[in-house]
Protein backbone atom coordinates (compact mmCIF):
# COMPACT_ATOMS: atom_id res chain seq x y z
CA UNK A 1 0.00 0.00 0.00
CA UNK A 2 1.33 3.43 -0.75
CA UNK A 3 1.59 6.33 1.38
CA UNK A 4 0.03 8.59 -1.00
CA UNK A 5 -3.27 8.83 -2.21
CA UNK A 6 -3.86 11.58 -5.52
CA UNK A 7 -7.51 13.33 -5.74
CA UNK A 8 -8.32 16.17 -8.31
CA UNK A 9 -8.64 19.54 -6.55
CA UNK A 10 -12.07 19.78 -8.59
CA UNK A 11 -12.79 16.57 -6.31
CA UNK A 12 -11.89 17.95 -3.17
CA UNK A 13 -13.40 20.88 -3.56
CA UNK A 14 -16.30 19.07 -3.92
CA UNK A 15 -15.95 17.05 -0.65
CA UNK A 16 -14.65 20.54 1.14
CA UNK A 17 -18.22 21.50 -0.03
CA UNK A 18 -20.60 18.74 0.90
CA UNK A 19 -18.93 19.49 4.09
CA UNK A 20 -19.55 22.75 4.78
CA UNK A 21 -23.61 22.63 3.44
CA UNK A 22 -24.06 21.94 7.44
CA UNK A 23 -20.30 22.28 9.14
CA UNK A 24 -22.63 21.42 12.64
CA UNK A 25 -23.18 18.07 11.37
CA UNK A 26 -20.71 15.31 10.13
CA UNK A 27 -21.11 14.85 6.21
CA UNK A 28 -20.13 11.79 4.44
CA UNK A 29 -20.23 9.52 1.22
CA UNK A 30 -18.57 7.14 -0.68
CA UNK A 31 -14.96 7.38 -2.37
CA UNK A 32 -14.45 5.50 -5.82
CA UNK A 33 -10.68 4.80 -7.89
CA UNK A 34 -7.66 2.98 -7.28
CA UNK A 35 -5.45 1.84 -4.09
CA UNK A 36 -4.09 5.22 -4.68
CA UNK A 37 -5.97 7.38 -6.34
CA UNK A 38 -9.48 8.42 -5.53
CA UNK A 39 -11.13 9.18 -8.90
CA UNK A 40 -15.00 9.79 -7.86
CA UNK A 41 -16.73 10.28 -4.99
CA UNK A 42 -20.92 9.82 -3.76
CA UNK A 43 -22.29 11.39 -1.08
CA UNK A 44 -24.44 9.75 1.42
CA UNK A 45 -26.91 10.41 3.85
CA UNK A 46 -25.98 10.31 7.36
CA UNK A 47 -28.26 8.10 9.04
CA UNK A 48 -26.23 8.23 12.73
CA UNK A 49 -28.44 8.66 15.65
CA UNK A 50 -26.51 12.01 16.73
CA UNK A 51 -24.99 13.80 13.45
CA UNK A 52 -23.14 16.30 15.40
CA UNK A 53 -20.51 13.65 16.58
CA UNK A 54 -20.51 10.43 14.46
CA UNK A 55 -21.89 9.24 11.18
CA UNK A 56 -23.42 6.23 9.91
CA UNK A 57 -23.15 6.46 5.73
CA UNK A 58 -26.52 4.92 4.67
CA UNK A 59 -26.64 1.02 4.10
CA UNK A 60 -28.56 1.39 1.20
CA UNK A 61 -26.06 3.64 -0.73
CA UNK A 62 -23.18 1.43 0.31
CA UNK A 63 -25.22 -1.77 -0.96
CA UNK A 64 -25.48 0.05 -3.98
CA UNK A 65 -22.32 0.65 -4.49
CA UNK A 66 -20.65 -2.82 -3.38
CA UNK A 67 -23.30 -4.67 -5.95
CA UNK A 68 -22.23 -2.15 -8.78
CA UNK A 69 -18.74 -2.85 -8.52
CA UNK A 70 -19.30 -6.73 -8.42
CA UNK A 71 -20.59 -6.11 -11.74
CA UNK A 72 -18.18 -3.68 -13.39
CA UNK A 73 -19.00 -0.30 -11.44
CA UNK A 74 -15.96 1.63 -9.75
CA UNK A 75 -13.88 0.18 -7.33
CA UNK A 76 -15.18 1.11 -3.81
CA UNK A 77 -11.62 2.14 -1.83
CA UNK A 78 -13.46 4.35 1.12
CA UNK A 79 -15.59 6.81 2.61
CA UNK A 80 -15.17 10.52 3.73
CA UNK A 81 -16.85 11.97 6.70
CA UNK A 82 -16.03 15.73 8.36
CA UNK A 83 -15.15 16.77 12.13
CA UNK A 84 -17.28 19.56 12.97
CA UNK A 85 -15.31 19.38 16.39
CA UNK A 86 -12.42 21.23 13.41
CA UNK A 87 -10.20 18.30 13.72
CA UNK A 88 -9.32 16.46 10.56
CA UNK A 89 -7.76 13.24 12.82
CA UNK A 90 -9.32 9.99 13.40
CA UNK A 91 -11.68 9.95 16.71
CA UNK A 92 -11.51 7.13 18.96
CA UNK A 93 -15.09 6.40 17.60
CA UNK A 94 -13.80 6.19 14.10
CA UNK A 95 -11.31 3.91 15.40
CA UNK A 96 -13.75 1.58 16.86
CA UNK A 97 -15.57 1.77 13.64
CA UNK A 98 -11.98 0.56 11.53
CA UNK A 99 -13.05 -3.21 10.34
CA UNK A 100 -12.04 -3.48 6.95
CA UNK A 101 -8.14 -3.03 6.72
CA UNK A 102 -6.76 -1.21 3.62
CA UNK A 103 -9.84 1.52 3.51
CA UNK A 104 -9.34 4.77 2.90
CA UNK A 105 -10.63 7.01 5.15
CA UNK A 106 -10.59 11.12 4.19
CA UNK A 107 -11.80 13.03 6.99
CA UNK A 108 -12.05 17.00 6.82
CA UNK A 109 -12.30 19.67 9.29
CA UNK A 110 -12.46 23.13 8.94
CA UNK A 111 -11.69 23.10 5.60
CA UNK A 112 -9.21 20.86 5.11
CA UNK A 113 -8.76 17.63 4.59
CA UNK A 114 -6.69 14.60 5.75
CA UNK A 115 -6.32 10.63 4.40
CA UNK A 116 -5.73 7.52 6.75
CA UNK A 117 -5.81 4.12 5.44
CA UNK A 118 -7.50 1.61 8.23
CA UNK A 119 -4.40 -0.83 9.46
CA UNK A 120 -4.89 -2.80 12.73
CA UNK A 121 -2.09 -1.51 14.58
CA UNK A 122 -1.26 1.78 12.89
CA UNK A 123 -0.04 4.80 14.68
CA UNK A 124 -3.00 6.39 15.07
CA UNK A 125 -5.31 5.13 17.70
CA UNK A 126 -3.87 1.40 16.79
CA UNK A 127 -5.98 1.64 13.65
CA UNK A 128 -4.87 4.20 11.05
CA UNK A 129 -1.83 4.96 9.72
CA UNK A 130 -1.70 8.58 7.50
CA UNK A 131 -1.07 8.84 3.74
CA UNK A 132 -0.32 11.70 2.08
CA UNK A 133 -3.20 13.65 -0.25
CA UNK A 134 -1.64 14.54 -3.02
CA UNK A 135 -3.77 17.30 -4.53
CA UNK A 136 -3.90 17.85 -8.41
CA UNK A 137 0.05 16.62 -8.24
CA UNK A 138 1.27 18.99 -5.43
CA UNK A 139 2.13 16.98 -2.06
CA UNK A 140 0.03 18.83 0.33
CA UNK A 141 -0.53 16.33 3.48
CA UNK A 142 -3.64 19.38 4.36
CA UNK A 143 -4.04 21.20 1.46
CA UNK A 144 -3.95 25.23 2.96
CA UNK A 145 -5.77 27.75 0.89
CA UNK A 146 -5.75 28.22 -2.58
CA UNK A 147 -2.61 30.23 -3.45
CA UNK A 148 -3.60 34.21 -5.40
CA UNK A 149 -3.65 34.22 -8.77
CA UNK A 150 -0.85 35.38 -10.60
CA UNK A 151 -1.66 37.93 -13.82
CA UNK A 152 0.29 36.35 -17.08
CA UNK A 153 3.30 37.74 -17.60
CA UNK A 154 5.15 37.70 -20.55
CA UNK A 155 8.92 36.53 -20.31
CA UNK A 156 11.47 39.32 -20.20
CA UNK A 157 14.09 40.20 -22.91
CA UNK A 158 12.14 37.95 -25.71
CA UNK A 159 11.05 38.92 -28.88
CA UNK A 160 9.10 37.35 -31.43
ZN1 LIG B 1 -14.85 10.76 12.53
Amino acid sequence: MGMTVRISSALLANILAHAAVDPAREACGLLFGAADEIVAISPAANLAADTAIAFEIDPAALFAAIRAERTGGPRLIGHYHSHPNGDASPSVRDAAAANLPGRLWLITAAGRAACFREEPGGPVHHAFRPVSLVVSGVAACIPGPRPPERPFSPPQGYST
